[in-house]
């Protein structure tokens, strides 16, 4: 693990926020946006920190604040305003309670921001508040998931990182965690950091270089120990496909996939609740997706339980497909996606009879789906949260593969998992926005240079579409992509260069569409 510290850029830092916002913050952000850069500490909103300063109020009194991370930010590019302050005092106080309900809880932290329209603070807000530390920072880095997620794992982080981390047992985010872990603080109060088992990894300090350097210090000695427990044991097969094979693969097999994906939706004028694909292939990929234990690792939970909501609990795993023949394979993934969505059934009914609590059910189908010869595909309302579950998948399938050749990957269990995937509070981190009339289309335009062509595909991606821009001219079509991807954003939108007088270009530009969203719904010539 890198340390990316540089005095010149903190200085920078401190120059450009601190006026405003106070030297504290300006360090706050600076080495938060170090840790939200390493995406083996943290992805996609995961994580977070917090600094404690003195804030003041309108009357001119100096009050102890916590600024924490608020839900919405992703580190790697976090502003001041992405850390909501809430009065520190009054937080410690909830400490002297029995029990605190998720409801209440969010109620006390809202209720106690010094800002009204603020972010929600982080769930993890009570945990910062209760270590006495002035900056804190919370990952859920890939080396320490692979020692703790394992039946040792106590001791496998003893082992790796020694007795200045605290080891702190699963329980869920939240009052009940937040307590737990300021009493294992407090029996050791020179402790640098603590462990989370089966979730991650906090470090602290006095300053914001400290927190941050303890948190690169673990993560290097953590990946060290994992280092030298692989020696000579390769969790990849040598024999894998070869990524351009992969991606032609894809492309032939995507549009059936969406085909078998996709929901009825009730409403007659659009049938189908489509989902848009997104694949990865690299030869690290595919050599562990060829490893004989790749089909069981699937099956089991993720590093960290808060990706659960991006990737479900479980994989896809595709037992030897079929790849050179399109009937029996599409056979294949038709039985598989069904007993999948069979099996995520009975788990949803099996807990929700269990716990004897009601939840609505989310919808059974997969969202990781690992097909050797072919690579990772995974499956979003947008691509840009397919997007999101692949870069998750890439990294759960290196980690559990590290985990299983030093020993056994062993994740929490369905009952901890099911808590986090039906919790109000993470399901509220995925937003609840009404989709637009063509939401998980995706809509080809030929000529999408020209004038009529731009202005049809700007309408397309307005409506929600996601579109795929061809033409023979280079130079118009990366223009006209410009364009559509200030309305679409840029992972909505693809430019593919294709000749509608060529058959051969015109196949080539189909299959790019159905490599790059699985498939296409809309034609327009
Ligand atoms: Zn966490």
């Amino acid at each position: 693990m890198k340390n990316r510290w540089s005095d010149a850029e903190a200085r920078q830092y401190c120059d450009h926020y601190a006026p405003r916002w106070g030297e504290a913050l300006a360090l706050r952000v600076y080495t938060s946006r170090l840790i939200g850069a390493e995406a083996d500490l943290v992805m996609h909103g995961g994580g977070n920190t917090s600094v404690k300063l003195a804030r003041e109020n309108l009357l001119g009194d100096r009050i102890d604040a916590l600024c924490v991370k608020g839900s919405g930010w992703d580190l790697d590019s976090i502003e001041p305003e992405g850390f909501p302050a809430l009065d520190l005092a009054w937080l410690r106080k909830l400490r002297k309670l029995e029990a605190l309900s998720d409801e209440e809880m969010v109620n006390q932290l809202r209720t106690h921001l010094f800002d009204a329209s603020a972010p929600n603070p982080s769930v993890e807000t009570l945990l910062h508040a209760f270590l006495p530390h002035a900056f804190i920072d919370h990952t859920h880095a890939d080396a320490i998931l692979a020692l703790t997620n394992q039946p040792d794992g106590t001791e496998l982080i003893r082992n790796a990182l020694g007795d200045r981390v605290l080891v702190v047992p699963y329980v869920m985010p939240g009052f009940r965690l937040a307590k737990l872990a300021a009493e294992i603080f407090e029996a050791k109060p020179d402790a640098e950091g603590m462990v989370l088992l089966k979730h991650g990894l906090f470090t602290f300090a006095a300053d914001a270089r400290t927190s941050y350097e303890r948190t690169v210090d673990c993560v290097d000695r953590a990946e060290s120990f994992l280092r030298s427990r692989l020696r000579g044991r390769s969790a990849s097969s040598s024999r894998a496909t070869e990524p351009n094979a992969a991606s032609a693969k894809m492309a032939q097999i995507g549009p059936a996939l969406r085909g078998l994906l996709a929901s009825p939706s009730g409403n007659p004028d659009q049938p189908h609740r489509r989902v848009i694909l997104e694949h990865r292939a690299t030869p690290e990929i595919l050599g562990l997706l060829d490893a004989p234990q790749c089909a069981s690792l699937a099956a089991r939970g993720p590093l960290t339980p808060d990706h659960v909501i991006r990737t479900k609990s479980h994989h896809l795993f595709i037992a030897q497909p079929a790849l050179n023949d399109a009937d029996a394979l599409r056979r294949q993934l038709a039985d598989d996606i069904a007993s999948f969505r069979t099996q995520y059934d009975s788990y949803f009914a099996e807990q929700v009879s269990s716990k004897g609590v009601t939840r609505s059910k989310i919808d059974p189908d997969p969202r990781v789906l690992l097909i050797p010869g072919v690579g990772i595909v995974c499956a979003g309302k947008t691509r840009k949260d397919a997007a999101i579950a692949a870069d998750i998948a890439e990294h759960t399938l290196r980690i559990k593969a590290a985990a299983e050749a030093i020993g056994r990957y062993e994740p929490l269990g369905d009952a901890e998992l099911f808590d986090m995937e039906y919790w109000s509070l993470e399901q509220a981190k995925l937003g609840k926005e009404v989709e637009k009339p063509l939401s998980r289309q995706v809509a080809l335009v030929t000529g999408a240079g020209g004038a009529i062509g731009v202005a049809t595909c700007i309408e397309l991606a307005r409506a929600g579409a996601h579109v795929v821009l061809t033409d023979v001219d280079d130079e118009a079509l990366e223009r006209a992509r410009g364009k559509v991807s200030r309305i679409a954003g840029g992972s909505s939108c693809a430019a593919v260069k294709m000749d509608v007088t060529d058959e051969a270009s015109v196949a080539a530009g189909f299959d790019r569409a159905c490599a790059i969203f699985g498939g296409v719904d809309i034609v327009v010539a």
